[in-house]
């Protein structure tokens, strides 16, 4: 009995154990299913200008049309790509994608904006990241100079010295560069100077409470005064209210987006807002 116990206590022990790897396994199955099936699709959020309203870019979000849960959004998926290195594949399709889209409605006649695309840490420490993206300029017939890509504050601290020599080569072949979600990690003044940027993303967590949060204020008021010392444009993400948008403009920063101008579209309906 006591055996019998042992045995039990142990096989339960074994199975949480690899619960973890064995969800792991099947999602990247079924992530790169997915992505041979076509069942990826990017969504565009427009980014507007503060002062004139007009819109001067767009971020791609990827999300997936699985079959039995609908329209997955990217946290549940983007984490276990990044695990499981399906990101590599995943990142190279949202690149091809958005360039592709890009030229096609640029063929179209449509006023096609500065689309931006996320870079996940895992795709920087990857040595091949510049001659991915050359190659995907290259088959599309994008221009660079209308790309931008986003890498969060965390991806660059992780190996200094190789991101910015990536930077710099990225830079080189004319993207333009944003640091995404700025203010969660630790960057100083000194630090972020070294990198060839363009674009700083105020985080929304420092929006959210902006109308009537002191701290906030204080903290989106260094990010633009540091942002601008250094020739960056600063861009406030999640913005949803007049109120929001009213501190910013006070502030002087330079561009938004959010729920109050537009959630991210599909291609269809992004495509009908450029058209208008
Ligand atoms: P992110 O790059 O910071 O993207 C902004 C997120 O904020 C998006 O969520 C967007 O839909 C959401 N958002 C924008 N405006 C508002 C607003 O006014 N209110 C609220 N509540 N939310 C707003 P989404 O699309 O779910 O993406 C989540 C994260 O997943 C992204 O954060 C990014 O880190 C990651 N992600 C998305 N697409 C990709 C991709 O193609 N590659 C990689 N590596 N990561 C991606
Ligand atoms: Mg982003
Ligand atoms: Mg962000
Ligand atoms: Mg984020």
């Amino acid at each position: 009995r006591a055996k019998a116990e042992g045995r039990g206590s142990f096989r339960f022990f074994d199975d949480s154990l690899t619960a973890g790897a064995r969800h792991r396994i099947e999602m990247e199955t079924r992530l790169r299913r997915a992505i041979e099936a076509d069942e990826l699709e990017l969504h565009y959020q427009p980014q507007v200008d503060v002062t004139s309203g007009r819109m001067i870019g767009a971020e791609a979000l990827v999300r997936w049309r699985d079959g039995d849960r609908g329209l997955v959004p990217p946290d549940a998926f983007i984490p276990v790509a990044e695990q499981t290195g399906m990101i590599a594949a995943l990142g190279d399709w949202v690149l091809r994608e958005a360039c592709r889209q890009g030229r096609e409605w640029h063929d179209a006649g449509l006023p096609v904006p500065r689309l931006a695309v996320n870079v996940s840490a895992r795709q920087l420490q990857d040595e091949s990241l510049v001659d991915r993206v050359r190659a995907v300029l290259d088959e599309t017939g994008y221009p660079p100079d209308r790309l931008e890509l986003e890498l969060t504050e965390s991806a660059l601290m992780h190996q200094q010295e190789r991101s910015v020599r990536v930077l710099r080569a990225l830079r080189r072949l004319g993207l333009h560069l944003a640091i995404d979600d700025f203010g969660t990690g630790y960057s100083s003044l000194a630090y972020l100077r070294q990198f060839p940027i363009d674009v700083l993303k105020i985080d929304k967590r420092f929006v959210d409470d902006l109308a009537d949060n002191n701290d906030d204020r204080e903290i989106a008021g260094a990010i633009l005064a540091m942002g601008h010392a250094l020739r960056l444009s600063v861009l406030a993400e999640g913005v949803e209210t007049e109120a929001q948008l009213a501190f910013l403009r006070a502030n002087g920063c330079d561009s938004y987006q959010g729920y109050l101008f537009s959630p991210p579209l599909p291609p269809a309906g992004f495509a009908r807002l450029l058209a208008d």
